[in-house]
């Protein structure tokens, strides 16, 4: 399943992209939910272990994950199961909530430019510097002529992060409408989950149709062939977890990263006691 043909899910630069024309459940081609499943996604953990310990041994250039999705989606989720292999040394898991004041006194890509991997770092954000042209513009809080704007910012930005040595993957988590009213009743049935429920996912909420328009738009400018666009299907968790470990393992096993040479001779050590 690593080897899974991933590019029908590539969101094509300036494409018009339709998000009712995508699936929110697994495609055909996988196998049903089960056990071999969940193993599949824990072997493709353990290899992105290996693949982020050379990452970090060659320091040669690092890694950005951005998680995006509608409340629900399983940003949380994902972090956890697909990185449960890996060293909790190895990656950095960012989440990104409404601004503080202090940010708010700043360019928009100001909180988020020092959040980014330095060379040989994994970083992941839960949400991210796309929440600036998505909820901000669905709740009238930016005109067009500044999401526009921004769109250009963030294709620059992405673009220095890429030059200076940085892989960006972006995820966006495709779950139904009808698959989310699940969740959030599964979360408002339990008094372990309930902390999880803000106010917002239930006026968000009414808003999906501006959100998959907002989304269509953000995707569609901001995908590029150096920091390009995912929908994942994201209905089915156990798929969804697959979907981005396969994912990060294909664009990890490309580089062909090789562990360095040791700094010095080790034909000199001598070991003494
Ligand atoms: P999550 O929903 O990801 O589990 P929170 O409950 O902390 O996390 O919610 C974060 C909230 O902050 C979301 O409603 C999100 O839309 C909002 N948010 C994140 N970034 C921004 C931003 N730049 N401007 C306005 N709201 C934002």
């Amino acid at each position: 399943m690593e080897h899974l043909d991933l590019s029908p899910w590539r969101v094509a630069h300036k494409s018009v992209l339709n998000l009712d024309q995508f699936d929110t459940r697994p495609p055909d081609q996988l196998p049903a939910e089960s056990d071999a499943l969940a193993a599949h996604t824990k072997k493709l953990s353990e290899r992105l272990n290996h693949l982020q310990a050379t990452l970090h041994a060659a320091r040669s250039c690092s890694v950005l994950l951005v998680l995006q999705g509608m409340d629900t989606a399983g940003k949380d989720g994902a972090i956890r199961h697909v990185f449960s292999q890996v060293s909790p040394l190895g990656v950095r898991a960012v989440a990104f909530g409404a601004p503080t004041q202090e940010e708010l006194q700043h360019d928009f890509l100001w909180r988020v430019h020092s959040k980014v991997p330095a060379l040989g770092e994994l970083a992941i954000f839960n949400r991210s510097h796309y929440e600036d042209v998505l909820v901000t513009r669905v709740r009238g809080l930016i005109d067009q002529a500044t999401c526009e704007m921004r769109f250009r910012h963030i294709q620059h930005f992405e673009s220095l992060l890429h030059e200076s040595g940085t892989i960006i993957l972006k995820c966006y988590l495709h779950i139904s409408k009808h698959e989310q009213k699940k969740r959030l009743q599964a979360r408002l049935d339990d008094p372990n989950k309930q902390w999880k429920l803000q106010p917002s996912d239930f006026t968000d909420r009414k808003l999906w149709p501006h959100f998959m328009r907002a989304y269509e738009e953000a995707l569609s400018a901001t995908s590029s062939s150096h920091a390009p666009w995912y929908v994942v299907p994201a209905d089915s968790k156990p798929h969804r977890d697959l979907f981005i470990a396969a994912l990060l393992v294909q664009v990890l096993e490309k580089l062909d990263l090789k562990m360095p040479k040791s700094a010095f001779s080790l034909s000199e050590v001598r070991l003494d006691g």
